[in-house]
């Protein structure tokens, strides 16, 4: 079974049911399969066949799901990517990944022209129609096919080839610490079974409206707010772009059950003024995931909507989920629960050996949703795989009930004077402070110990002080603990996932709130 005939399945058994709303529309599971179908057939009589790579320059909008889709079912191989991206990193993903046809709206013509010419390789650019753009500047460009054209064109009746499970479907580019991007590489089988697991952990179901707000070129909207609603009859309801505003107005109108989003998101919902908890009272389950849930946010949450949030963890290379807080047993939070159906988490030490429960080491995961290497890299393969195992670079411990706790990335780990301070301790205790809206904890250079703890705070009180906090620290922190300096900032740049981009913050040149 792969994802494309999985809704294929879904759509014979509920062809009228809503698949997704977006902007005012719908459609039903029957349209959006005829419009898979079609735009597949379309794809093969411009020459796609199966193995080719198909680029997706696309933001949250049905013509990514057909996008997405329709390249599974001729049995291409597609690779999305974060339309924001300046042209220098979308070509290089497009050279990198062997690009040979891209999806993009039509705001991105003027860089597809820019393109052409050093992508030789890019046989067309496929441009959706949103209005935005005039659409008589592509018809004179021969490498240029519109979308609706290209569905037009498209026979119903059009099989796809047979899949095999370890064909690759997807390689998704994830950002890496160092160097240019990685193509991690994901079969048709590791995206399957993800969104299976995590639908069955999560109980998805037919009566579900999810809320997909993140965006979807990334893993964790793929697999929790796309694939695993689909395969399982839910209703999307598409948001371009996530604001408080628009997810408090889909409430009222839309009555959603299910919403994932990454803490940042949570953070902004909970502080939106205008935010009323029974806007949003239809919803049954809240994910987390992408990044660590501070505590207190996720028990204010909790208690101010009265709903549940489950945290969870993935990565690009695991499809992405490998643990969440599981819903018929106890949550336990600031922990991203027990492992999914399927799949294997362990901690090991440095040579990769087992350590016992409660003691930090690098998760591990074994399971069908690991990806099968990065592309065009083996060396990185075989450096990231061992023995079955991936290795995530995140530290992490276990309880014995099973619970995994993510202590922080490896690489994250700050040294003062030889002693290991984990950002995330910091940060929690920061976070509990009231007055306290954001914050991020690194490392900066320090010439007696090696490395300081740096904290930049984000605070909706304009008469807390430095000082202040640093006392709050005291309370709260061992000495070694407590940040050297306290640098409050307007905002925290995060990505556009929303995840808190604590590298950015060492090289930002920053603006201090006068205090
Ligand atoms: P990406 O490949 O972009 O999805 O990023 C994956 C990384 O996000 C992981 O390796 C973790 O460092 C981080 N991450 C994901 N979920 C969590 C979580 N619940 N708590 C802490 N870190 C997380």
């Amino acid at each position: 079974m792969n994802l494309s005939s999985q809704l294929h399945e879904t759509a014979k058994a509920r062809a009228n049911k809503p698949a997704y709303y977006f902007m005012g529309g719908s459609s039903s599971y029957a349209e959006l399969d005829g419009a898979i179908t079609k735009f597949a057939s379309g794809l093969e009589k411009l020459g796609v066949r199966q193995g080719d790579h198909i680029g997706l320059l696309l933001g949250n909008s049905p013509h990514f799901i057909i996008s997405l889709y329709g390249a599974l079912r001729v049995g291409a191989t597609v690779i999305p990517i974060n339309p924001i991206y300046t042209a220098d990193e979308i070509g290089y993903i497009l050279n990198n990944g062997d690009v040979k046809v891209v999806v993009a709206l039509d705001i991105a013509v003027p860089l597809a022209e820019k393109m052409h010419s050093f992508l030789p390789q890019v046989e067309y650019f496929v441009i959706c129609e949103t209005g935005q753009f005039e659409m008589d500047r592509i018809s004179v460009n021969p490498k240029m096919k519109s979308f609706t054209n290209l569905v037009a064109s498209g026979d119903l009746s059009f099989n796809g080839p047979e899949l095999q499970n370890d064909d690759v479907a997807l390689i998704l580019y994830t950002s890496g610490t160092t160097g240019k991007p990685k193509g991690a590489m994901l079969t048709h089988k590791n995206l399957y079974s993800n969104a299976k697991d995590v639908g069955d952990y999560l109980k998805i179901n037919d009566q579900d409206r999810v809320i997909t707000a993140l965006p979807m070129f990334h893993v964790f909207c793929l697999t929790v707010a796309l694939n695993a609603p689909l395969m399982n009859g839910a209703t999307m309801l598409i948001v371009p772009k996530f604001s408080p505003k628009e997810i408090f107005g889909l409430g009222i109108e839309y009555k959603p059950t299910v919403f994932a989003g990454v803490p940042t998101m949570y953070n902004f919902l909970f502080q939106y003024p205008e935010g009323k908890p029974e806007d949003l009272q239809t919803l049954r389950l809240c994910i987390s995931g992408g990044a660590s849930m501070p505590v207190a946010l996720l028990k204010n949450f909790e208690k101010k909507f009265n709903v549940v949030v489950s945290e969870g963890y993935g990565l690009s290379e695991a499809s992405p989920v490998t643990c969440f807080n599981p819903l018929d047993r106890p949550r336990k939070p600031g922990s991203i629960g027990t492992s999914i159906l399927h799949v294997e988490n362990k901690i090991v030490n440095e040579v990769g050996v087992e350590v016992p429960v409660g003691e930090v080491g690098e998760l591990i995961v074994r399971g069908p949703n690991v990806m099968k290497g990065y592309y065009k890299m083996p060396e990185e393969s075989s450096a990231t795989i061992r023995e079955e195992w991936l290795y995530t670079g995140d530290l992490a411990k276990v309880d014995a009930d099973g619970y995994f706790y993510i202590v922080d990335r490896k690489k994250d780990l700050i040294l003062v004077g030889g002693y290991n301070v984990y950002p995330r301790e910091v940060e929690e205790v920061l976070y509990n402070h009231p007055d306290v809206i954001e914050v991020a904890v690194l490392g900066v250079p320090d010439p007696n110990q090696g490395e300081a703890v740096k904290s930049y705070v984000v605070s909706k009180n304009p008469e807390l002080t430095v000082e202040y906090l640093f006392e709050y620290c005291k309370e709260h922190l061992a000495k070694y603990k407590i940040p050297s300096s306290i640098e409050f900032l307007k905002e925290l740049p995060k990505n556009t996932t929303g995840k808190i981009l604590r590298r950015a913050l060492k090289e930002l040149v920053t603006e201090p709130v006068n205090k």
